[in-house]
């Protein structure tokens, strides 16, 4: 087959239109600029420094406006992207390059020197002045983009290694394919309004080394001829002043995003935003109902999705859809099927039971890189994806996440969805944020124990909270234990880190 992606973007007439807008700077790339750059990229890449089709690039950077033309080039020579999070240490980024074996390396200038001790050729994204190292700034103005090279793909040719966040084990590189990019993509464009999208302006906070920004950001949404501002990281005012000045219509967030956005009391303007979607971790019912009581012009949609489903899952097409059942994270995409399998017998359960999710689709992953034994226990022989998340059907559907199963709490023998008590917490006016974790217990096995953002001057004692947690849960759910913490340690795709706060706990107590 040949290569899709090389085609994009491709928006009908897009040429002089604004693709992309960086909101610090305020400079901008029109598409026509981004097509000239991802070809003259190509050219570089191939011809000046002898990338191959199935090298592997690692690219290390913050949201930049070259992000999507290194990732669009460095694909459509047919060589393999692995992105890292920029704040990723030396030593994580080591494992990486070799775990991945790269052969180039693609990083922001501040992030030179993580790479040094890999001995991997490093190319700076934009010019650094001082350093002797070549930038993507200067392959681009110094390559024909007449000579990008035109690659015949097989659909199974790796497109990408991606590393899973490592939130619940160890980090595994996802082996993701053309053909599943080229299902996500075809799969965004049907989600996406047609119509409309070509006058939404999104904004794009959430980091594109991972698959929820990569698919939306990096790739995606240049197929619509969208206009897209960027931010290098994600600070609060800073969203708001983008917000109000670019006019945003679109948010693609993540809960704690829509959670400082219902907790906020400060002014901002967001008249302009039509659509704000979640994904990447549980986004309450409580926290949805109160985010479209304050924001009633704005459309929230949840969504689900997996590094090993190249993104996007499941997501809400309609807006009353998504007020009916705010605890949902919407349909399954066309092309899935799906089963509720019973944990412990892998018997399929009707709707409304509770069991793992099994999924199969285009976006499946290969493999995990190098790593059979956990790809046998995740892609069963049938091909379904083992998703590791606790979910049940609704009788249209509707596809509900209980909890992921390896952070479910064993209490006494039953088990404790974290999910369910930190939605309860934040329903507390004087609690900002919240996390629910496991804590060994002789007697228990494991007892929930919550930390709590106060909000500022509230003197709110934990034995208020236990006692506001178990006048609405079974016993056996009960919050045991409440710690007072400044901030809930998150990944960048807004997951809590629990580890963490497992790890916190444990040196406390000992
Ligand atoms: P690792 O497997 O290494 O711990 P990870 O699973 O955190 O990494 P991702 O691919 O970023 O890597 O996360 C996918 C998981 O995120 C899903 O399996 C699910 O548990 C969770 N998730 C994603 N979207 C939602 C959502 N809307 N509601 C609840 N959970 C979600």
């Amino acid at each position: 087959a040949t290569f899709v992606l090389s085609q994009f973007p491709h928006p009908d007439n897009a040429e002089s239109k604004v693709a992309l807008i960086d909101s610090v700077t305020n400079c901008q790339v029109t598409y026509a600029q981004l097509r000239y750059s991802i070809k003259s990229l190509a050219a570089g890449l191939h011809h000046g420094l002898g990338v191959q089709k199935g090298d592997v690039v690692f690219f290390l950077s913050p949201n930049s406006l070259l992000y999507p033309t290194i990732c669009l080039a460095v694909l459509s020579i047919g060589a393999v992207l692995t992105t890292a999070n920029p704040l990723n240490t030396a030593y994580e980024i080591a494992k990486q390059v070799q775990d991945s074996g790269a052969k180039l390396a693609i990083a922001a200038p501040e992030e030179v020197n993580k790479l040094a001790p890999t001995g991997v050729p490093t190319l700076t994204t934009t010019r650094s002045f001082g350093e002797n190292t070549l930038s993507v700034e200067e392959l681009i103005e110094g390559s024909d983009p007449s000579m990008a090279p035109q690659i015949q793909f097989l659909q199974t040719d790796t497109a990408a290694v991606l590393y899973s966040s490592g939130t619940t084990g160890v980090s595994k590189g996802v082996i993701l394919t053309h053909a599943n990019f080229i299902s996500i993509m075809t799969l965004l464009m049907w989600s996406v309004d047609v119509t409309s999208a070509k006058d939404d302006v999104y904004l794009c906070f959430i980091p594109m080394f991972h698959i929820y920004g990569l698919a939306f950001f990096g790739l995606g949404l240049f197929c619509k001829g969208t206009t897209i501002v960027l931010m290098p990281k994600f600070d609060f005012q800073a969203m708001l002043d983008a917000i109000k000045t670019h006019k945003i219509s679109n948010i693609p967030a993540v809960p704690p995003v829509i959670l400082r956005l219902v907790k906020f009391t400060g002014k901002g303007d967001l008249s302009s935003l039509r659509r704000v979607s979640s994904g990447a971790a549980p986004l309450s019912k409580q926290v949805a109902d109160r985010f479209r009581e304050k924001y009633p012009w704005v459309e929230l949609r949840p969504g689900y999705g997996l590094t090993e489903t190249c993104g996007g899952t499941s997501f809400f097409r309609l807006d009353d859809q998504a007020k009916l059942c705010p605890s949902s994270v919407g349909q399954l995409i066309p092309s899935f099927s799906a089963k509720v399998v019973d944990v412990e017998t892998g018997h399929p359960l009707p709707p409304y039971r509770e069991g793992e999710l099994w999924l199969k689709s285009p976006t499946v992953m290969k493999a995990y890189l190098g790593n059979d034994e956990a790809t046998a226990a995740t892609i069963d022989s049938d091909g379904w994806l083992h998703t590791g998340d606790l979910c049940y059907f609704d009788k249209d559907g509707f596809l509900y996440i209980v909890d992921r199963i390896k952070e479910l709490i064993k209490h006494n023998g039953y088990q404790v969805a974290p999910a369910e008590l930190e939605a309860l917490l934040l329903s507390h006016p004087n609690i900002m944020d919240a996390a629910v974790i496991p804590v060994e217990d002789e007697e228990a096995g494991q007892i929930p124990m919550a930390y709590v953002v106060r909000a500022t001057d509230s003197e709110l004692t934990e034995e208020q909270i236990i006692q506001f947690i178990a006048g609405q849960v079974a016993p056996y759910k009960k919050v045991r234990k409440v710690g007072f913490i400044n901030a809930i340690p998150r990944s960048a795709a807004g997951k809590i880190l629990r580890k963490q706060l497992v790890t916190q706990t444990q040196q406390l107590v000992s």
